[in-house]
């Protein structure tokens, strides 16, 4: 049975939680969901979920600093791993801002892209938009945008999976998935149901 790891420092732990639920309930999987909290925790998930919130405050707990080697080597392994708004810069290696330049926040940084953080402006802080990703299938799927960063450079192992205005906000590097929205929001458990589809995966084949 697979277990689904939520990091559960700050930010949408509980949404995060609920659609994972929804997820397993809809792919009739009877799997697990474990916050994730301390280094010890990360050997028992199948895969992690890290929720959007405030990334600053997010990298500069040090609990989180703590359990970073750990999380970095899980997903390095092929651990599947799904980085939501915050939960994307987390996962980013270069995390920019127009105000204070390169963050230098500390970051788990599997992620090969550069992150522009809060890159739809103050006008447009927040805003719903439908967005087209054929990794989910026909139907658009209603991405929720918080202060939401953006996507302006991939490495080359980095597929795009959405854009809006433009801009990436949605990015696949093999067992990483990061988007600048909130899926967990969306009502719509098809984000969620891949991670746990990519679990069920990365279990058995170890
Ligand atoms: N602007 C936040 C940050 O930079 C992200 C917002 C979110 O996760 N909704 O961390």
């Amino acid at each position: 049975n697979v277990t689904i790891g939520v990091l559960g420092f700050q930010g949408d732990i509980e949404e995060n939680v609920a659609a994972t639920r929804q997820a397993l309930d809809e792919l009739k999987i009877d799997g697990k969901i474990q916050l994730v909290r301390y280094a010890e925790d990360v050997e028992k998930i199948d895969a992690l979920i890290l929720p959007g919130g405030e990334s600053t405050v997010q990298s500069s707990l040090a609990a989180i600093q703590r359990s970073l080697p750990a999380l970095k080597k899980r997903i390095a392994e092929g651990m599947p791993v799904l980085g939501t708004c915050a939960g994307m810069i987390m996962l980013s290696k270069r995390a920019f801002d127009h105000v204070v330049g390169e963050t230098k926040q500390k970051t788990i940084g599997n992620l090969d892209i550069v992150i522009e953080r809060n890159a739809f402006g103050r006008q447009n802080d927040s805003f719903e938009t439908d967005l087209k990703m054929d990794m989910l299938g026909k139907d658009a799927f209603r991405g929720v945008f918080i202060r939401a960063p953006a996507v302006s450079e991939v490495g080359k192992d980095v597929e795009v999976i959405a854009r809006h205005a433009g801009k990436i906000v949605a990015v696949k590097q093999k067992n990483i998935i990061g988007t600048s929205f909130h899926p967990e929001l969306a009502g719509d458990a098809r984000m969620h149901k891949q991670i746990v589809k990519m679990a069920v995966e990365f279990k058995r084949g170890k």
